[in-house]
Formats: C-alpha cells, structure tokens, sequence
C-alpha cells in the first residue's frame, strides 16, 4: 500500500518512509491511497472471534502488501496485550474502556504498535536508528515512553513543561531509564512542541538523524486504533444489539475518531459518531458552520482535549472530499464546559455506580443528550479516571485508589535532562545524542 499527502504534492510512499518520517514533506498528513472494504462474511460471524483475530484481518487490509502475515500477527498480538472490557452502563449506554494498558490511557494501543512495526523495519535491517521526538502536556508522553521502552534501535526523546504535569503522569515517563530521556523544558506546552516542530523542519537535523513523530499524525499510532470500533460491534453483536450502533469519541487531535471513520469506510456497520468536546470546540463549530477556524487552545479539566487545531481535521476533509454535508451525515458533535463534565461524572457515578474520567464524560454525556430511540451508544472510556484522581475525588466526594500499575511507577527514581526553550540548545543537545 502507498501513501499521500493531505496537501496532495506528495505521493507513492511507502509504510516505511510514512512511518519513518511521520509528516509528508509538503506538511500535509499521510493518507493510504486506498481503503479496502471487508467481506460481509467478515461482519457474520465477527463475534464468534477474539480480539487478536479481528485485529489481525483489520491490520492485514492496510499493512498486509508490506509485513508478512507472522510477523503482523506478533505485532498485533504485542500491542494489544492487555483487555478492553465493553461495560453496560445502562440498556442503551455501553462504556468501551480503553484504558487498561500500561500507563491506564487510550494511547498505549497505538504507541505499541507503532514501537513494533518501527522495531520490525529496523531488525529487518531496512532502517537504521530512529529518534522519536514527542512534545507532551502528560499523556502522550508515558504511552509513547512506555510503548517504545527497550525496544532496540529506537530512542526517545520526551519533551514536557517543567512542573506543568502532574506528579502522576510525570513519573511515568522520567523513570524508566533506558532508551527513554525526559527533556525538562524551562517552557509552556507550546515551547515544548515548538521545538520538536523546528527540528522536523531543520534541514540539517535530518540530514543527519532519522527523527520522527510518535503523535496521531503519524499513521503507525492513530490507523491501529481502528481495531477497537469492530471490537466494540463484535461485543454488541454478542448481545443481540448491534444494529444501530452509536459511538461517541472524546476528542482532542481526532486521530481517534478519524480511526473511526476508517472502520466505516471498511464497511463496520456503524450508525454514525459523535464527536464530543470540552470547551475546545473547533469542530463543533464547523459542524454548526461549514467553517473551520483554529483558536489558541483552553485549558480544561478534560485536559488531553485541550485542542486548538485539531492535526486529523485534515484527514477528515480529505476521506469526505472536502464536503460539509458528508461529513455532517456520519459525525455530530457536542461540546461541554468543566461544569457540565463534573455533573456528568457525578450523576453517571450516583445513578449507575459507574465511575467516568472527564474524557470519557464529555462522551457519555453526548450520548445522553444525543441519542436517539431505537439506537445503542457506545463511549468510548480513554482513560482511568484514577488518572485525574483529585479532580475525580472533588466531584463525588469519595476516595478514588490508585490502581497497582500507576503505583508501581511512583517507587521508580526520577532522571531528566534540563533544557532552556530555545532551539539552538535542543539542535545543539539531539547533535550530541
Ligand atoms: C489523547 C486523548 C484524547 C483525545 O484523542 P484524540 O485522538 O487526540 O482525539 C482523549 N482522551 C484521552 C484520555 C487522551 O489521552
């Protein structure tokens, strides 16, 4: 399968070179030059298959001409370790959850197949060393950190803002040691990704360093996370209420939802999605509009959402040939302030026992306010709501634990490397490394 550009004056890359370079060089996002639909026969009898199985022939339609059958399956099999239990919130309301990789967020799917099929090119001698560059505000850092941990021939470099994560997440990435280097930036977030944005344009840099990007718009991490949506139908389909499926994304860069399209285009029978937002509502915007117009982000306490120009926006536009009205016909979108996400949290805690993060709360929530009779909605949970434990705590009142994973990373020894926000010193640092 070959890759184009969103911008459209690139094409005919290779998985590799889209991998490897992350971004087309003419800044557009890549896209696979075709989207191959599976067989009815497939959609039968998916729920008699494990999860492994359906991941496998889902991965095999975009990756299948370039890995062989083995070792996709290890890959696969590899990244997806770990359950993701569908829970019955209500009749009507199911929560996917997500969140029961390594660091307890969505992102672990992506990040460790992305390690693996990167780790694959590399042992197949195809491609030397890679430098994978992140700049994060606490997520994408400790899913990138520890899904590429010790994996040869790959080094990580993560970027965040000193003393702007929580305690939680930073000891998820600055303790691991290995092929793993925390970069403390005397700086903001956008500091932190200006200058991982520098580096992938410094001619020099890349002359020398095959440097890349582990975020969503890189197609390794976001096109796996498809997998879940024909997981999610399979599970309903065991319970005799697939028809009219419904899924809610909570959304920040989009590549989760645009993964979600994939599935669609692949011939999931899904009903439609919804795209749920905090305060950062760009796309509900161009919903209500047909206009798209990026502002400087908000903080929030939906804090992995906190998004001012959504990245995939452009894969979207580019899979519905730019038309508002398609576009409009499978997504709808709703957007809540912190408020709204606390009473979310608080009265799906009260009136079903169930316990959300104010990710996945902006989702439950759409589906509350969006759904409509005859359908079945699916949220999806993307992270352990122990995560954000004081602001879990605040809202009902009650004492959330710390599952036995985040705590393990709390005994580890803390190493970082400092960094002033200016690039010359960062050139100057990863021309060391
Ligand atoms: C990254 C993240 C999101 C948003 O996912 P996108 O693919 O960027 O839209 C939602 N929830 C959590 C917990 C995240 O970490």
């Amino acid at each position: 399968m070959l890759y184009n550009s969103t911008n459209r004056s690139v094409s005919g890359i290779s998985l590799q070179q889209t991998v490897v370079k992350g971004l087309a060089d003419d800044k557009g996002l890549f896209m696979p030059n075709q989207i191959n639909k599976l067989p009815h026969s497939f959609f039968e009898t998916i729920d008699t298959l494990t999860f492994h199985e359906i991941a496998y022939v889902v991965a095999n339609a975009f990756f299948g001409d370039d890995i062989e059958a083995d070792a996709l399956k290890r890959i696969v099999t590899g990244a997806l370790d770990f359950d993701i239990p569908l829970i019955k919130v209500n009749d009507s309301c199911y929560s996917l959850e997500l969140f029961h990789g390594p660091t307890l967020a969505f992102k672990d799917v992506g990040a460790r197949f992305m390690s693996r099929l990167l780790a694959y090119f590399i042992q197949k001698q195809s491609q030397s060393d890679v430098k994978v560059l992140v700049a994060t505000s606490g997520d994408t850092g400790s899913a990138v950190a520890n899904g590429f941990l010790g994996v040869p021939g790959i080094q990580v470099f993560v970027l965040y803002p000193k003393g702007l994560v929580s305690t939680i997440q930073e000891v998820q990435f600055t303790t691991l040691g290995q092929n793993i280097t925390a970069l403390e930036v005397d700086g903001t977030f956008d500091d932190c990704q200006r200058l991982v944005k520098s580096a992938f344009m410094d001619s020099e840099l890349n002359d020398r360093l095959n440097l890349t990007s582990a975020n969503s718009i890189n197609v390794a991490r976001f096109l796996p996370q498809s997998f879940y949506y024909f997981y999610a139908y399979a599970q309903l389909k065991k319970v005799g209420k697939a028809d009219n499926m419904v899924i809610a994304v909570p959304s920040g860069n989009f590549g989760n939802l645009t993964a979600g399209l994939f599935a669609k285009r692949m011939g999931l029978p899904v009903k439609r999605f919804i795209a749920a937002n905090n305060r950062n509502d760009i796309f509900l915007h161009y919903l209500n509009t047909g206009k798209y117009e990026p502002r400087k982000s908000v903080a929030t306490i939906a804090n992995a959402m906190d998004v001012g120009d959504p990245s995939n926006f452009a894969r979207i536009l580019d899979l519905y040939d730019g038309s508002h009205e398609a576009i409009k016909h499978d997504i709808s979108g709703f957007a809540y302030t912190d408020e709204q996400i606390a009473n979310s949290i608080r009265t799906c805690w009260q009136s079903h026992n169930y316990l959300l993060d104010p990710h996945g709360a902006c989702a439950y929530q759409a589906l509350q306010d969006g759904l409509e009779a005859n359908e079945v909605g699916v949220f999806l949970e993307t992270a352990h709501p122990a995560k954000f434990k004081e602001i879990v705590e605040n809202i009902i009142g009650t004492e959330v634990p710390v599952p036995e994973k985040l705590q393990a990373f709390m005994k580890g020894k803390k190493s970082t490397v400092s960094m002033n926000s200016d690039f010359e010193s960062f050139k100057t640092y990863l021309k060391t490394v």
